[in-house]
């Protein structure tokens, strides 16, 4: 009997960026602009960089401190069009993955060196 391997592409899809990673903007208005990344939304194939596509939000009231105004926040920005900055080169750069005493790691296909 032939075993059926599970397919989970849609539930988890796997990116080449992460929490906490550099990227660069590849394309549009903030092409060549950076930020770190702040959340991965896998299900839309988005993330949130900071500083980055920033949408002006109106907020309520929530106290004394917080008042009620217009503020700025990063808004979700399209996975495809995010390339990683390597940590240890500095360089736009793409990353293989290969495993090392039982660990998935990045690496980063410029300098060799892993990605954390
Ligand atoms: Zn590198």
């Amino acid at each position: 009997m032939l075993r059926k391997r599970k397919v989970n592409k849609d539930k988890r899809p796997r990116f080449h960026i992460k929490k906490n990673d550099l990227v660069e903007v590849n394309t549009g208005e903030e092409k060549g602009r950076r930020g770190r990344i702040l959340e991965v939304i896998p299900e839309k194939q988005q993330a949130i960089v900071e500083g980055i596509n920033l949408v002006k939000k109106h907020q309520r009231a929530r106290s004394q401190t917080k008042p009620s105004g217009i503020v700025t926040v990063p808004a979700a920005i399209r996975i495809a069009n995010l390339v990683l900055i390597c940590s240890k080169c500095g360089k736009k750069t793409s990353v293989r993955k290969e495993k090392i005493e039982d660990r998935k790691v990045r690496i980063c296909k410029k300098c060799g060196e892993i990605i954390e």
